[in-house]
Order: C-alpha cells, then structure tokens, then sequence
C-alpha cells in the first residue's frame, strides 16, 4: 500500500459488533472479566484501550515500523524515550532544537546524571568528537526549528551505528509524509501528533514507531509504568486528522514554495530560510531526504528591530499569531520573544536567529489570500 491509502486504513477494521467505519471512541477505564485474568486482551486503559490501539498500528504503519506508541504530548514521547537510559549515559543532539526538548533534557534527565552535547549537526562529522563508549543515543531534530536546517540522517546513522549509539529523530515538522526515518537506519522516530498529523490544532498528542521487537517492548513498558497515555476522544480526532495527512502535506508544501519565493523577491524582506528555495545551505541534501519541502517558512525584514517586527506582525489578519504549527490554519510566530525567549541574545543571534526573524506555519488556505495578508503586513 502507498502512503494515501495507508493513511486511511492501515490498521483500521470496521468494528466487529456493528461494522461502523469509523473506529468507535472506546470510553472505558476498564474491560469485564468472566474469569479473573480471562479477558479479550484488554484489562485497563492505561495499559490498553481498542482506540488507542488502532491509532498506534496506523501510525506505525505510516512510519514503515512494527511498533507504534502514543502519549498525551509529544515531550511525553520524549519523556519516554530519554527513560530507556540510565545514570552515566550520553545523548548528542541537534543545538538548535524544539525549547520543549531542551528544557527536558537540561533541567530533567540532567539532574537525573545524563550529560548532554548540544551540536550544529550541519557537518555531520562534528559528532565523530563527541561520540564515545558512554554515547547511548544520538537526538536529532530536522528541518531545525526555526531555521529549517536539515540534518543528513543517512549519514548521522552510519557514523553511530559504529559506536552502537541509538538514532532517535523528532519528525515533527516533517511527518512521514514527507521523510521516513526508520527507512533511513534510524532506530526511533517521535512525534508531536500535536501539530501537523493531527493538524487541526486540537488535540495534544506525541507518538514514538520503532522497528525492533525488543525496543518496541521496552518502550511500551514505560509507556504503561509512566502513564503519559491519551484518552480516546483524543485518538479518535487524531485518526480522523490523519486520513487527510497526505492531501494536507501536499497543499502545506505548495503554498509554502509560493510563499517562500514570494518573500524572496519582496524588496524589504531581508533573508528566507526554506529547504525548498535553491539557494538554502542544504537544499541538495533536503530534496534527497525529503519527499518536498514542508510549510515552514522563516524570513527576516531588513533593518527592523524587535519593536518594528512586532508592529508588522500585529498586522496580520488570515495568519494567526500563536505558538504551535502544522494545522490547516496559517500562524505566525516570533522565535525570539515566543518559543526561543530562553536562549540569550548573543547564542541565538550566533545561529540568525535574530529579533527580526518571523516564523510562519503556512496553512492549507487559499495562497492568493495568504501572500494578501504578507503583504498588507509587510508593507
Ligand atoms: C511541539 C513540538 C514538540 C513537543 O510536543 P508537544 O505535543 O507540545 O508536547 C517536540 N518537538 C517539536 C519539533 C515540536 O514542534
């Protein structure tokens, strides 16, 4: 089966009792024993729920793995997965990466003896200095965010598969749809469901899909023992966000290329970051990584202060101003006051991440009205 098709049924039955199509919301904490331990493979809905169930295949299936995990966020996938190591470890990971991740790696698993390495992977070899016995996990992010940096998987996985470290990837901003990580050697792929798969901003959701029989066991053990599970309705939407994913995906990247060229050529815009434009850093390695190029979009206006940013951005009308990304509806973000206001000045301006830079989560809208919106905005 090919991605659309699996989108909509993998892992997907009519319900044995009706026949309905859609997959029932099974709202229940606990399942009737006619014995004790006499069941129909569900007992409680921490460790398993029929609705949860079917979503977890389907996203597996997405992922071309055998073992698909859901948690109520994405950090609480991270959460999960950064339990899989233990005092002494060392994780090596992307240094411009979601501030969600970072706090839970600096101010969490810290404190718990994990010694983390922040890195700009763009050279991939620069891991080969950090690399040693006590490396148990290699964590990238990519395309970065927000300055869309893409990261070569293929290559990261051939050096760590040397060391026997572990290749986990946040896929977020890409999905499946458009890069496939486990296809790529990479042990782990997560998830913030929260944003373009479940891609109707409304639901919170993180998911994990590993291939291995032995890591897929171990994770849902912790899954189970730690508890971050979703409910069901939450499932539900999310199955129902999902048999549109490809359609969604396609018109994301569209009206992202047309409105990354847009800005490109606009007079006052200053630089663009976006994989899909020919002159990006790794545009060869994008289009060899990735199916297309996303709707991310990050640019800069010449000479504007954070005061003059903001003006423009308050201008906006179909784009929304707000945290988060990957819904059917167009937002706009500020890094630097909003999701980076943790990083210092001097770091974040070391990577462009400067107070004139502008983040957009181009929507599924029609494009004619969204480069409207740029420009009334922009001016
Ligand atoms: C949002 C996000 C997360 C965290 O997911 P939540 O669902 O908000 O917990 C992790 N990684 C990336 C890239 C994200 O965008």
């Amino acid at each position: 089966m090919k991605f659309g098709t699996k989108a909509i049924h993998a892992g997907i039955e009519p319900d044995p009792s009706t026949g309905a199509i859609m997959t029932p919301i099974f709202q229940t904490s606990t399942y009737v024993q006619s014995s004790p331990g006499d069941h129909k493979g569900y007992e409680y809905s921490r460790t398993q729920n029929p609705t949860r169930t079917v979503l977890q295949r389907n996203l597996a299936a997405l992922e071309e793995g055998n073992h698909g995990l859901c948690f109520s966020s994405g950090l609480g996938a991270t959460d999960a997965i950064l339990k899989l190591l233990k005092p002494g470890d060392e994780v090596i990971s992307t240094s411009d990466l979601y501030g969600g991740t970072f706090r839970l790696f600096t101010q969490v698993f810290e404190p718990y003896g994990i010694k983390f390495h922040f890195l700009d992977m763009q050279d991939i070899n620069c891991i080969k200095d950090y690399i040693n016995p006590k490396t148990r996990m290699l964590w990238i992010e990519t395309p970065t965010n927000p300055m869309m940096n893409i990261i070569d998987i293929t290559r990261a996985v051939v050096i760590a598969k040397r060391h026997g470290t572990m290749v986990a990837i946040d896929n977020t901003f890409a999905t499946p749809y458009l890069q496939q990580p486990l296809d790529m050697g990479a042990d782990i792929t997560m998830h913030s469901i929260t944003k373009y798969i479940g891609g109707h901003s409304d639901v919170v959701m993180g998911a994990i899909v590993v291939r291995d029989d032995e890591l897929g066991e171990r994770l849902a053990f912790i899954q189970n023992a730690s508890g971050a599970v979703p409910g069901p309705q939450d499932c539900f939407l999310v199955l129902r966000g999902i048999k549109t994913l490809h359609i969604r995906m396609q018109r994301h990247c569209e009206n992202g290329k047309v409105i990354a060229e847009y800005l490109k050529s606009h007079p006052k815009v200053d630089k663009v970051y976006y994989p899909g434009l020919k002159g990006h850093p790794n545009h060869d390695l994008a289009r060899f990584q990735m199916r297309d190029f996303g709707g991310m979009v990050s640019f800069t206006i010449k000479g504007y202060d954070m005061n003059k940013t903001f003006k423009t951005m308050e201008k906006f009308k179909v784009f929304s101003l707000g945290e988060s990304l990957g819904g059917v509806e167009s937002l706009v973000g500020h890094p630097a006051s909003m999701t980076h206001a943790s990083i210092p000045k001097s770091e974040r301006e070391k990577v462009g991440l400067v107070d004139s830079l502008i983040r957009l989560s181009v929507g599924i809208e029609d494009v004619d009205d969204l480069i409207h919106d740029l420009e009334e905005a922009i001016g």
